[in-house]
């Protein structure tokens, strides 16, 4: 068993297997190298990135794989994190959404080199644009390191189908934030289900919270594009 295997086995009860550690370290390596010349992620050591992109978007997995089955959405994917890690474990169709379109045909093209086209589709534009395309599509969709929990969640609404998931990586939220997040829970028929607060392996902090769509929302969404960044519901 190698190093990563084992610190998910143990730390997380996450199994990968050889053939799906091998996809995420060549994922991982395929973004360092497009790095070089197009900014998609701050992190530039492989040791590094097998902590803070590979080992933290997996900590995902188990609430992922909580939601029904269906199709899988990651919101301002950047570099593909979560979104490309989650949908070599999960097998599950797979969205990567980002509103920048040379990262999204980068993340197509690095895919591609993982023979994962038949399960990874780009979407280049805003969160607001496809949810007017596919609404109520999305059985659950994640989100890092893209917004406070309020606008996630608004963003998020309207591509879940009923019971579906918002799966929510956070670095440590604070009290304000989530009050807010907890005010608009109604008003967009979501609930929340889970906040698990741990540590990566270098001692990170992180949250994962995620909501489950058990209603309509009360207002229509998505509203105009921006809003929900710039003017959360309260
Ligand atoms: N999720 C990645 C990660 O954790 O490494 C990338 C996070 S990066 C800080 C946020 C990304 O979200 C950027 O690539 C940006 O272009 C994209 N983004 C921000 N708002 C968006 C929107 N409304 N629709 C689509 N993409 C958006």
């Amino acid at each position: 068993m190698s190093s990563f295997t084992n610190l998910m086995e143990s730390r997380y009860g996450i199994s990968v297997s050889d053939n799906q550690e091998a996809l995420l370290v060549k994922d991982l390596r395929a973004i360092m190298e497009v790095n070089q010349v197009m900014n998609l992620t701050r992190i530039t050591s492989e040791e590094e990135g097998m902590v803070l992109h590979l080992e933290d978007s997996l900590t995902g997995l188990p609430y992922v794989n909580e939601a029904p089955e269906g199709l899988y959405g990651d919101l301002g994917t950047g570099g593909g994190f979560p979104g490309i890690p989650l949908c070599i474990m999960t097998g599950r169709k797979t969205v990567l959404v980002d509103s920048v379109k040379k990262k999204v045909r980068a993340l197509e093209n690095v895919a591609a080199d993982l023979d994962l086209s038949d399960l990874v589709e780009g979407y280049d534009g805003r969160i607001e644009d496809l949810a007017l395309e596919r609404k109520g599509e999305f059985s659950v969709v994640t989100a890092r390191a893209l917004s406070s929990l309020p606008s996630l969640m608004e963003l998020a609404c309207p591509l879940l189908c009923k019971q579906g998931r918002l799966v929510c990586y956070k670095a440590q939220p604070s009290h304000e934030e989530l009050s807010m997040a907890d005010d608009i829970e109604e008003l967009l028929g979501l609930k929340k289900v889970i906040h698990d607060a741990f540590e990566l392996s270098d001692g990170s902090q992180r949250c994962i919270i995620v909501y489950e769509k058990v209603s309509k929302p009360h207002i229509r969404l998505p509203r105009r594009v921006g809003l929900a960044q710039k003017t959360p519901l309260t």
